[in-house]
């Protein structure tokens, strides 16, 4: 596995499947919807830590894209060829916060860029991947199938995010998208047993965690 420098910035996107979009009443977005996370947010499979004092923390499933070069206005040819990796993460969100943030229309860092909101398990170097073929992403808690979804449906696709993301945000060596989540999106709780799938090109990884309370 190739080191990568620690980040600067994890850039999310909010609202990129459909489905998600909808299960949430949320309008389809004519452009990325994008937040940042920083890297006190990050904690590493399998170790996951939630709050427990600010109501219902919700899991988002979603395929993380690593970069390994840097990236200022790019196209997204450009783009793809700066790709250090993939992986998975779960942008976890604390979602009574958020819909009292949205309904006041603030910011919606306490609900996203708390420490532990970031969870990321470890990088598969590209080589390793077909990145003509789809990514597919599931999640299962104390094993049942609660989120699935594969790049094929996201509505912007890589490439187009980070050319995106780039014109805002210069990415660097280490800076990792996390690309939106599918459908399924429901609160933790201590105890639980989380296994994260990612599939590509006939290949399955699997990483597990347990989720603890934030101390
Ligand atoms: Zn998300």
């Amino acid at each position: 596995m190739m080191g990568l420098q620690p980040p600067t910035k994890i850039v999310c996107v909010g609202r990129n499947y459909v489905d998600h979009a909808t299960e949430l009443n949320n309008p389809v977005p004519q452009q990325p919807l994008l937040f940042i996370k920083p890297p006190s947010a990050i904690t590493r499979l399998p170790e996951i830590r939630i709050p427990t004092e600010y109501g219902e923390c919700h899991h988002e499933m979603e395929l993380a894209v690593f970069i390994g070069m840097p990236l200022k206005r790019a196209t997204p040819a450009q783009a793809l060829k700066a790709i250090a990796g993939y992986g998975v993460g779960l942008d976890l969100t604390l979602r009574q916060i958020q819909n009292e943030l949205k309904a006041q229309g603030q910011p919606w860092e306490r609900a996203k860029a708390f420490d532990g909101s970031c969870v990321l398990g470890p990088m598969l170097e590209r080589i390793e991947c077909d990145v003509n073929r789809p990514f597919e992403i599931a999640l299962r808690v104390n094993g049942e199938l609660r989120q699935q979804g594969s790049s094929a449906d996201m509505i912007f696709t890589i490439a187009d995010l980070l050319a995106e993301i780039s014109t805002l945000f210069t990415l660097v060596p280490g800076d990792v998208v996390l690309t939106g989540t599918p459908a399924g999106v429901a609160a933790l709780h201590v105890g639980d047993k989380l296994e994260l799938l990612l599939t590509n090109a006939g290949r399955q990884w699997q990483w597990h965690g347990q989720v603890e309370a934030a101390g």
